[in-house]
């Protein structure tokens, strides 16, 4: 089986109120403004997997500024779980910059059987990863559910593109240092943590990091796959696409491209996705 770690879906009243939302809100602004963005439902997502030989997905949530927003959409993802619950791993997305709706809203999402909360946006939300004095109720929270945290993360360096942000490596390290016991998914692999990784120190302080590949061939080489495995371990590495940005299937013929030796490709592809969500009980080894 294959795991994707890494999709956005979006519900139709979204997806119709789409010029709106744009307007109102910066991360969806961003990631959906342009009209040749694609923005998909949770059916659309469905049929892709099936086409692609994905048994299941982790729907993300996007970083909207809105409390109102986030409810609504989480409702949704929620939701497309319950239709599909042995194919849909649900995310739900909290504003922390407000931190008491955020931590009601994260009581709610754990109760309805959310897995995670993600992906982050606290450059667009207006918080930073690194105020750890904000986050540590909600952190204390979510180690309390057992829920996994997934980050967006950018390059400091490199091309620009419409969805980079400004969340750089040493803010979800600061966040990784703060709270080691959480586990948290760094995505776009991290914008590059894992080369930190060659400092000890470093390595030491995030045991329970993961890094997922999220849209790997806008921004790297393929041979990104097998380096990242030497300096973090193979173990560390989750396949993610960021559909409905980049196609499943296109996703999983870049991971072949890799040449990744067999028991790698497995590890990424889905071994590695099935222990981080066990932690919740929630994925069969089928
Ligand atoms: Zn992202």
């Amino acid at each position: 089986m294959i795991v994707d770690f890494h999709t956005h879906v979006m519900p139709s009243w979204a997806i119709n109120e789409r010029e709106t939302l744009a307007h109102e809100d910066p991360c969806f602004g961003r990631l959906y403004g342009e009209k040749a963005a694609k923005i998909t439902t949770a059916d659309d997502l469905i049929v892709s997997m099936d086409r692609a030989g994905i048994a299941r997905s982790v729907i993300l949530n996007i970083g909207w500024r809105s409390h109102d927003l986030c409810v609504r959409t989480n409702d949704y993802i929620l939701e497309s779980a319950a239709k599909w619950p042995d194919r849909i791993v649900p995310f739900c997305m909290l504003q922390p910059a407000l931190p008491e709706l955020a931590l009601r809203e994260l009581e709610r999402c754990a109760a309805g059987g959310a897995v995670g909360i993600g992906e982050l946006r606290p450059d667009l939300q207006g918080y930073s990863l690194a105020d750890t004095v904000l986050l540590e109720p909600l952190a204390a929270a979510a180690a309390h559910h057992q829920l996994i945290l997934l980050t967006h993360v950018s390059e400091p360096v490199g091309h620009v593109y419409p969805g980079k942000g400004t969340i750089t490596p040493e803010q979800p390290y600061a966040f990784a240092c703060a709270f080691p016991e959480l586990t948290l998914v760094c995505a776009h692999w991290g914008g590059g943590l894992p080369f930190y990784a060659l400092m000890p120190e470093v390595a030491a302080a995030m045991p329970n990091v993961y890094f997922d590949t999220a849209a790997t061939h806008y921004l790297y080489r393929l041979g990104v796959f097998e380096i990242v495995s030497h300096l973090v371990g193979t173990d560390r590495i989750l396949f993610g696409s960021d559909y409905p940005l980049i196609r499943q299937r296109l996703a999983l013929e870049k991971v072949e491209e890799a040449h990744l030796g067999h028991d790698a490709q497995q590890a990424v592809l889905w071994r590695n996705a099935v222990s981080v969500l066990d932690v919740r009980g929630r994925t069969r080894r089928d």
